[in-house]
């Protein structure tokens, strides 16, 4: 059963070869079976079933979506009314939300059954999924190796066939680098396109939520289901939702791909490059156009990421003050010491870097060097940006500068590790949809490509990934890992 994509497990569940209880028991017994990944914080065995059946009755009185039936997980950064969320922190460990965030509802709503929520780097800040307070997550490829942050959770799981699909959040490579470093597909919509209510805020103006899943025609149907408009998020915009399934197999003839020429330089690994250029073959010979781009300002995504995400996560986390909601510590006898106690003993290592550090870019003398730099360093970013994509349909290269990393490679080295966001975090800067596909691999570990478009070309990004993936089969790859 779990060798099947979403439109196929549709299909047999509206022709009734298996019912989506027995769907739902297969895969979580494989969530049983493959405990040792960590891939999931938590699971709700009698509340999956329990969707199931409601699934099971819409299916046969045909009223069913196409992903009615059809189990998944939540990264466990978005509210959900059933289980805890916890965003990978002790500070939120037994939180239990009022509400739902909008694509929950959204995807309940279509029939999906939430098997349960899955472990990620604790408020989202990380790209080896090592910074959770629930233990860091192994990738299925090599247990020894990190799945790759911040939701590592949902990319294992998805590779593992632990579920179907699942959620991620992309605030500077969240989805993507976890999709290349488990050879699995991930979509980082535009800016807007999909709400952000009931998602545990890290950076605000860097956040997405997206879909993680085998295939580009997965993403296509999951990705239907989580965007549009929602009045609860004050940056999601109103603009007509595309058919995205419907925008597959347009010719790729005609479409002009910049290759940039920093995305390609010695410090990307020999296996990468070569797997890239080949991917590039591919589009060459369906008649695409390859232009080489120079971006002169790739230097400076990381540093002025950096300084954005920790001033708004130093400003976003200053809600968890142990008074109205998640954990308290007991220690202190003052107001002062209670807010300090809690914050010390619930928050980890990372994000008390980010938190000094986004203070300290905010503080006044710090503001105008840094904060006020990095705003305007972002524009300029974002403005080259949109000048190449004028010129280009899509700027592609690899999502990573290498595969997955041993666990505890890089624990120490924070700089190590945010470096593995190269590629990724403009997009965020920039508000762009892009996604990673798997290419390939390096010495048995997969290898991501990365694709940016234009704001709102979601359709045009899943339509090129798809032609890839009807031409090759690396998105079939599947660990030998048994658990
Ligand atoms: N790895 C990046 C960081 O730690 C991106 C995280 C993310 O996209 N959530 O900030």
């Amino acid at each position: 059963m779990h060798k099947q994509s979403l439109h196929e497990l549709a299909h047999a569940l509206s022709q009734g070869k298996f019912s989506s209880r027995e769907l739902t028991q297969h895969y979580l017994n494989r969530i049983q079976q493959h405990k040792a990944l960590n891939a999931f914080i938590s699971v709700d065995e009698e509340l999956a079933l329990s969707s199931a059946d409601t699934a099971d009755l819409l299916l046969k009185t045909g009223k069913a979506n196409p992903l009615t039936g059809i189990p998944m997980a939540h990264k466990d950064i978005f509210c959900t009314k059933t289980l805890a969320t916890t965003c990978g922190s002790k500070i939120l460990a037994n939180f239990q939300s009022p509400y739902e965030a909008t694509i929950v509802t959204k995807l309940r709503e279509q029939g999906a059954v939430l098997l349960g929520k899955t472990n990620m780097d604790e408020f989202a800040m990380g790209s080896a999924n090592e910074n959770s307070y629930f233990g860091p997550v192994k990738n299925p490829w090599d247990p020894e190796r990190v799945p790759g942050g911040s939701s590592g959770g949902s990319a294992a799981a998805v590779a593992a066939d632990l579920v179907p699909y699942a959620t991620g959040t992309d605030t500077g490579g969240s989805i993507r680098q976890p999709a290349a470093f488990c050879g699995i597909s991930g979509i980082k919509p535009t800016y807007g396109l999909v709400s952000r209510f009931g998602m545990v805020a890290f950076a605000s103006s860097l956040d997405q939520a997206g879909p993680m899943a085998s295939s580009a025609a997965d993403l296509a149907l999951i990705l239907q289901a989580m965007a549009g408009f929602d009045a609860k998020d004050s940056t999601s915009v109103d603009c007509p939702i595309p058919d995205y399934s419907a925008s597959l197999n347009q010719p790729i003839k005609g479409l002009r791909i910049g290759l940039p020429s920093c995305f390609l330089h010695q410090e990307v690994e020999a296996e990468i490059q070569q797997a890239i250029l080949e991917a590039v073959k591919i589009f060459q010979q369906a008649g695409a156009e390859i232009v080489e781009l120079d971006l002169s300002l790739q230097p400076l995504w990381i540093p002025s990421y950096y300084v954005i995400a920790c001033a708004e996560a130093s400003s976003n986390l200053s809600r968890y003050d142990g008074i109205r909601f998640g954990y308290r510590s007991l220690k202190g006898k003052t107001l002062r010491e209670l807010i300090t106690n809690t914050r010390s003993e619930g928050f980890g290592d990372e994000v008390k870097r980010r938190i000094l550090t986004g203070t300290h870019v905010l503080s006044s003398g710090y503001y105008d060097d840094y904060y006020l730099q990095a705003l305007k360093i972002r524009r300029l970013i974002q403005n080259e940006l949109q000048g190449v994509l004028a010129k280009v349909d899509f700027i592609l290269g690899p999502t990573t500068p290498t595969s997955a990393f041993k666990l505890g490679e890089k624990l120490t080295d924070p700089i190590q590790n945010y470096l593995a966001d190269i590629f990724t975090v403009a997009a965020n800067l920039a508000g762009l949809p892009a996604l990673s596909i798997p290419v390939g691999f390096n010495k048995g570990l997969p290898i991501g490509m990365q694709l940016i478009g234009k704001h709102f070309s979601e359709a045009q990004l899943l339509n090129c990934a798809h032609y890839y993936q009807q031409c090759t089969d690396w998105h079939q790859a599947r660990p030998a890992y048994k658990g």
